[in-house]
């Protein structure tokens, strides 16, 4: 099957990402959110992503106005009945995402591919959880999404070949670099990324430096092009916590607990750039 129409569910920071870069690509996108609100703010984002590209001249304005063109939304799973791949990137809780694995598995036609964007989940889990589990996979796309090259390719155990060889080719077409990697908890992106941050949150914790003194020291220190804490504000706090919380549960091992500080934050509403504060400020 040749992959021409894509759903999208979820509308955040990531969703929205996702559907710009595979609209770009020329493919027919139909983005799915449930609340109507968190569908204008991405498309927003998507809008002012594509015009700062206007400005730099890496696109024109009418290729702007051909790829917003090409992004359909909806608030109801069943417009996305048609799609011929649906890429999941809702709030990383397998309990909300087994509940859209279902939906989708139930209202996507036939042989569609039903992906992930989970930062941590387990394939293996989600894909059981359909009637379809051979058409179940992994995308990890990286935030954000228009700029980072990288889609982690994560097979379940059930995931059958073709469909892995398929999307492997799609990453590719919308200008992606993908890397397969085998199903584990937090995969190898944030099996790396996130156990350095929560370090970095444990070391603001612990008074050892300030929240911009410590990413001084692993910009400076280590040529990271940002600091763990700024990256922690990008990422999401809670995203940040329900990963360490997969690794922690996952793995059964207690170097991976969340940072006290970390959950405080989240209970807090502090969730970094998406509510306005986090280790930072935001306008
Ligand atoms: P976000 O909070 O910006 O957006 C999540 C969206 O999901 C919201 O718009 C919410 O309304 C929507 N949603 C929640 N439940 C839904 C449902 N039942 N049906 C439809 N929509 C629903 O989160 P995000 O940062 O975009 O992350 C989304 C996914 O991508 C998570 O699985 C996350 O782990 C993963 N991810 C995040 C990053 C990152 O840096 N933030 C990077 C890679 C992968």
């Amino acid at each position: 099957m040749k992959i021409e129409h894509v759903g999208v569910v979820g509308a955040g920071q990531m969703g929205s990402g996702i559907a710009q870069v595979c609209a770009a690509a020329g493919l027919r996108v139909t983005v799915c959110d449930r609340h109507q609100e968190a569908i204008d703010n991405g498309i927003k984002a998507i809008q002012s992503s594509l015009q700062r590209m206007v400005a730099k001249e890496k696109i024109s304005g009418a290729e702007l106005e051909a790829i917003l063109g090409r992004i359909s939304t909806s608030t109801r799973t069943e417009d996305l009945a048609a799609v011929d791949i649906a890429i999941e990137a809702a709030t990383e809780d397998e309990a909300i995402k087994t509940v859209i694995f279902k939906d989708l598995d139930r209202t996507c036609k036939e042989g569609a591919i039903l992906a992930t964007n989970t930062s941590s989940i387990s394939i293996t889990r989600l894909a059981a959880s359909t009637r379809r589990p051979g058409q179940v996979i992994g995308m990890h796309f990286m935030n954000p999404v228009p700029m980072m090259k990288l889609v982690e390719v994560i097979r379940g155990l059930q995931t059958e070949d073709a469909v892995f060889e398929q999307v492997t080719a799609m990453a590719e077409a919308i200008g992606k670099v993908p890397v397969d990697v085998r199903d584990s908890f937090g995969f190898v992106a944030n099996r790396i990324l996130l156990p350095m941050i929560n370090e970095a949150i444990f070391c603001l914790y612990e008074t050892l430096a300030s929240a911009e003194e410590i990413d001084t020291v692993m910009k400076l220190g280590m040529s990271h092009p940002m600091g763990p804490l700024a990256l922690a504000d990008l990422i999401g706090l809670d995203t940040c916590l329900s990963i360490m919380e997969v690794l922690h549960e996952g793995f059964n091992d207690s170097k991976y607990r969340p940072c006290p500080l970390l959950k405080q934050m989240v209970d807090a509403g502090y969730l970094g750039r998406k509510s306005g504060r986090g280790f930072y400020h935001y306008g």
